[in-house]
């Protein structure tokens, strides 16, 4: 969401002033930080990044420095007065307003902040991206209405609000005609997505993959972040006659304890969980899931561990995220009794991450000598030489090809695996 985001913001600034992206801050007329306050370590990292700027402030009292994202949405203007060389702070529904802030700024020479959260207008606002990989992205509902007791997305995002069909339509559109042939739906709850239909109607998640699916250009599509209290029978189902839905979900479940799972309100129960799962794999044997883990949530114990471990072994999850439960202020969570030792939690966590490590790596070694189907995304990060694109469970590729397959589907054999990366020979372009 927030390379979306940042991306977004890149957009934007080029289309109104013709903005070019510099690697070297000290190049820079502007430097923005688009920031995460999911967990405490994420949000103080501002902080830090911010005192390193700052000596390029005094050095050219025009540069523009920006504050975007979550932590400029949570933390408002205690960011002015923490860090008082920074000029501009923006919420991440109000990046679209960038250029009227920064003019704003410069024009009135005082400093300037918006973190509001005006419904949609900022879909209507945003440039026509340019898209120079074969996959592409495409935000179709922003925000949260969950309320989980432990994250402060509801509180810096907002409400859950979709995108009407059309809209996403017309960007889809104009990526395929661009040569885009993945898409990936994005969203906080992506499956919670119920967007106006022309005839007024309200569409779901499964209709618009549908709707997708039918254009020709279109070869896969993926969507993220999904809850799983939004996995309907209609999303489920369409694992069983749509191709082009990637054979890869992103399910977080947090916890394998009902009783964590309550306190978290997160709105279903470990079986329930297991039940969806065991659902889309009557369709899908061989689909990929992947999961987001909170280990050491506020009076979890050991048995409730445990109950994680449990589930993970009979869910079977591929490479998958996991967290220590970090306490974010005016959280429900962050005010329940919490006694378990940090030394406890990292433990657990130590070994959870041990486990999923091992799991991922025999999906890896079960790829080895399979033939997979995978998008063209850029070059290797590893070797120049090299280019990356992705499987459709999700794994990183490298092989040996020319920079002319960027965005093109290929077929590659998979010859090695490496800690996160596979490795493979080029067998045809598809
Ligand atoms: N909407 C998605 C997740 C969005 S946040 C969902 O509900 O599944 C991404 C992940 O960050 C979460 O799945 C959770 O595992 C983690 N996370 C959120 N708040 C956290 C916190 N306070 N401490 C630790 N991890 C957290
Ligand atoms: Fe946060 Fe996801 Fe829960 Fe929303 S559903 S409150 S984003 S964890």
């Amino acid at each position: 969401m927030n390379e979306y985001d940042s991306d977004k913001i890149a957009d934007v600034l080029r289309a109104s002033e013709g903005v070019v992206l510099t690697d070297k801050a000290e190049d820079a007329d502007i430097i923005l930080f688009n920031t995460c306050s999911i967990r405490e370590k994420a949000e103080e990292k501002v902080f830090s990044d911010l005192g390193r700027v700052r000596p390029l402030k005094l050095a050219k009292p025009d540069l523009i420095i920006g504050v975007g994202g979550c932590v400029a949405s949570q933390e408002g203007a205690t960011i002015f007065r923490r860090a008082p060389y920074v000029d501009v702070i923006f919420g991440p529904q109000t990046l679209h307003r960038l250029p009227e802030l920064i003019s704003a700024r410069r024009a009135s020479g005082k400093t300037q902040m918006d973190i509001s959260f005006p419904e949609i207008e900022k879909f209507d606002s945003l440039p026509t991206p340019q898209i120079t990989t074969g996959s592409a992205y495409v935000s179709i509902m922003e925000g949260c209405s969950k309320f989980c007791t432990f994250c402060v997305v509801p509180y810096t995002r907002g409400d859950e609000l979709s995108r009407p069909l059309a809209d996403v339509m017309r960007d889809i559109r104009g990526l395929v005609a661009q040569g885009v042939g993945e898409i990936t739906l994005l969203g906080q709850n992506v499956n919670a997505y119920a967007g106006e239909h022309d005839d007024g109607e309200t569409v779901d998640l499964a209709y618009l993959i549908r709707t997708i699916s039918a254009l020709d250009g279109v070869q896969r599509v993926r969507y993220v972040t999904s809850h799983p209290r939004e996995m309907t029978p209609r999303l489920i189902e369409l694992y069983g006659d749509t191709p082009k839905l990637a054979n890869h979900l992103h399910l977080p479940v947090q916890s394998g304890s009902d009783r964590v799972l309550a306190a978290m309100q997160r709105g279903y129960t470990a079986l329930e969980y297991k039940s969806i799962i065991r659902k889309i794999r009557a369709l899908r044997p061989d689909i990929s899931i992947t999961s987001d883990f909170i280990v050491g949530f506020p009076g979890e114990t050991e048995s409730d561990f445990e109950a994680t471990m449990k589930l993970i072994e009979d869910v079977g999850f591929d490479a998958s995220f996991s967290f220590l439960y970090s306490p974010r202020p005016g959280t429900p969570a962050a005010e329940m009794l919490d006694e378990v030792p940090y030394e406890a939690k990292m433990a657990r966590l130590k070994r959870l991450k041990t486990r999923i490590d091992e799991l991922e790596n025999a999906v890896a070694q079960a790829m080895v000598g399979t033939v997979q189907r995978v998008v063209v995304e850029g070059i290797s990060k590893k070797e120049q030489t090299d280019m990356a694109g992705r499987t459709d469970n999700n794994r990183v590729v490298n092989f040996v090809g020319s920079a002319d397959l960027l965005g093109r589907f290929v077929e590659v054999t998979i010859t090695a695996v490496s800690m996160h990366t596979l490795r493979g020979e080029l067998v045809r372009t598809v």
